[in-house]
């Protein structure tokens, strides 16, 4: 089995992409993009679209794609990053959130719209998202969490509940108790989306700089050039009236940033091929994105290539906020997502695992994503999907095109623009809070649903348990609903 090498996503495109230029000295721009996933090459794209004769640069630590948007589960998802709650404090109140809400739902459609536009060849299919019980509890957070979604207004046509016999006909899940199945979702292949969207905002004439790591961002009010900020780089700077920070995960290591998001690290394996026999026993016709209701939850999508690829999360947090080395993770969470993948599949019991990978993911402290932009500083950023990224990356990116060419539109009256969430605490308090809040989690599944006992049929005190310290994890991680 591979580990690392970035991401299976990459190796199956046939390895590291051929390496653009660095940054070839000092420059000046109108607007400079420091990172090359999908925030930023969303940003550019639609920049690039609303500015035509801007001079737009993209830099780039490593290459275009290398963080978590060449490494994720595919999940182009309609899931909102954050709480409802949170975000219905704005001064657009509940309206608003359901206007976040409908854009990420059609959001899913614009992603598919440029795919085809661009032909971006990135297995695009919207097949919708099943998450499925496996167990009691797990079901009756199901029919709360369809409680919740009627209370703020969704209909079947964002949520239905499916039976168990229901939920087996699409993707037949061991043990499958109940889904709920919600239309907006597509899946992709992470890296060919990445790669194809790097490839369509340079035709439309945007300069990517690879291998070229920011190492500041700094205000610089009333520079003579009309600058107002600039992108430090071992190249020289790169003075722009806009500069965007668009590092998610990675923002940890740029000064002044150390504290606003968390590297939430998530960890993926991708089986060998399945035969047809396999296939015909799971089913998994509609390319649905896939999850349980656990706490430490899974994802997962049946490729493009005939094989699963599932995620989980493994070693939740690394110290002082470092990230993997390129995205090797621990055998153990390798193995341990091979047996979910056994459990919830027994069809696939015998199936290797060829490749396993991690990656970060950023949370800010109150788990809800933010635009921000700053017109007399020129300083902006988006980020913080917290492990919902895929889509709120594109409608992130359109807004802070909106914004940074100070276009009014619905988009930038959205309550996740300009939204604050207090930074984490320092270490050692963030290490042994995200280690100790997934124990708990991890504690609590193994409770609700025994190895033995699946069904949690034997031990209900044991269940009743694992109920409420999942129920205090929330509490303490403050993951609001
Ligand atoms: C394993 C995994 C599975 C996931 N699965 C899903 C999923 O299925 N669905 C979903 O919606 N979300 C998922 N996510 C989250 C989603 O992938 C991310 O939220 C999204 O890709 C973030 O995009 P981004 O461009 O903001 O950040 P990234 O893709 O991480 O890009 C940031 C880029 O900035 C560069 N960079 C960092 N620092 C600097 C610097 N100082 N100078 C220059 N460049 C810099 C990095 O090299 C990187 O290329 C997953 C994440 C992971 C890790």
């Amino acid at each position: 089995m591979r580990n690392g090498e970035v991401s299976y996503w990459w190796h199956a495109l046939g390895g590291f992409p051929p390496r653009r230029a660095s940054l070839p000295g000092p420059l000046e721009a109108d607007v400079c993009i420091v990172g090359g996933g999908y925030t930023g090459l969303w940003t550019a794209y639609y920049l690039a679209e609303r500015r035509p004769d801007a001079r737009i640069v993209v830099l780039e630590a490593a290459f275009a794609g290398y963080g978590a948007s060449g490494r994720n589960g595919g999940w182009v998802t309609s899931e909102l990053p954050g709480s409802r709650a949170i975000y219905a404090r704005g001064p657009r109140g509940a309206d608003g959130v359901r206007a976040l809400e409908a854009e990420l739902r059609s959001t899913v459609d614009e992603v598919g719209r440029v795919c085809e536009a661009e032909s971006i060849d990135c297995d695009f299919v919207r097949g919708g998202r099943m998450s499925v019980a496996t167990s009691p509890t797990q079901l009756a957070r199901l029919r709360s969490a369809l409680t919740h979604a009627r209370d703020w207004g969704d209909g079947d046509d964002v949520y239905t509940f499916l039976s168990g016999a229901e939920a087996s006909e699409r993707i037949n899940v061991a043990g499958a108790l109940g889904a709920l199945y919600a239309p907006a979702s597509a899946r992709v292949q992470p890296a060919a989306l990445a790669s194809g969207l790097a490839a369509a905002v340079e035709r439309r004439g945007v300069s990517i700089y690879e291998a070229t790591p920011v190492t500041e961002i700094l205000p610089v009010a009333g520079g003579p050039d009309g600058a107002a900020a600039v992108a430090r780089t071992m190249f020289g700077d790169v003075r722009a009236r806009s500069v965007l920070r668009c590092t998610e995960g990675f923002t940890a290591r740029l000064p002044g940033a150390r504290r606003a998001l968390l590297p939430m690290n998530s960890s993926m394996v991708v089986t060998e091929p399945l035969p047809a026999d396999v296939w015909k026993q799971i089913g998994w016709d509609g390319f649905e994105t896939l999850s349980d209701e656990a706490h430490a939850y899974m994802y997962a999508q049946r490729t493009a290539d005939g094989r699963i690829a599932i995620g989980g999360r493994g070693v939740p947090y690394r110290f002082g906020s470092a990230t993997d080395q390129l995205g090797a993770t621990q055998p153990s969470t390798a193995a341990a997502l091979g047996e979910v993948v056994h459990r919830m599949f027994p069809a696939a019991a015998g199936a290797q695992l060829d490749h396993a990978w991690c990656g970060v993911l950023g949370v800010p402290r109150d788990w809800c994503a933010s635009v921000t932009y700053d017109a007399s500083s020129g300083l902006g950023w988006a980020g913080g999907y917290s492990g919902h990224g895929v889509a709120a990356a594109n409608l992130a990116g359109r807004t802070l095109a909106d914004l940074v060419a100070g276009t009014q539109s619905p988009l930038t009256s959205l309550p996740w623009v300009g939204h604050r969430s207090r930074t984490w605490e320092p270490e050692p308090a963030r290490w042994a809070g995200v280690h100790g809040l997934y124990a708990l989690y991890r504690l609590a599944d193994r409770l609700e649903t025994p190895a033995d006992d699946p069904a949690g049929r034997g031990g209900q005190a044991r269940v009743v348990l694992g109920e409420a310290l999942g129920r205090v994890g929330d509490v303490i991680s403050g993951i609001p609903h």
